[in-house]
């Protein structure tokens, strides 16, 4: 595993703590991540290129309880064709 290459961007103020040119940019698992080094905020880029907060497993955040597994359950419906003939006029 190797290190991903962190390259400042000039320029660039921290959306946090508003210094400027704190924030590096690197790529983790193919989506674009920002950290500012002066305070430590942290996001990324979703695919959408959506900005999602990152949470940084060191800070005080660590007592959260665990989210739930994103799964989303599968919902099977299954229309009653009987209930669909019996309408009420
Ligand atoms: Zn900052």
């Amino acid at each position: 595993m190797s290190e991903p290459v962190k390259r400042f961007i000039a320029g660039a103020v921290c959306p946090a703590c508003s210094a400027m040119d704190t924030i590096r940019m690197f790529e983790l698992d193919g989506l674009p991540q920002r950290d500012c080094v002066a305070c430590g905020y942290a996001d990324s880029l979703d695919i959408r290129g959506n900005v999602v907060p990152r949470e940084i497993p060191t800070r005080v955040n660590k007592d959260k309880p665990a989210k739930p597994a994103a799964q989303a359950q599968t919902v099977q419906f299954f229309p009653n064709p009987k209930l669909k003939k019996k309408r009420p006029e």
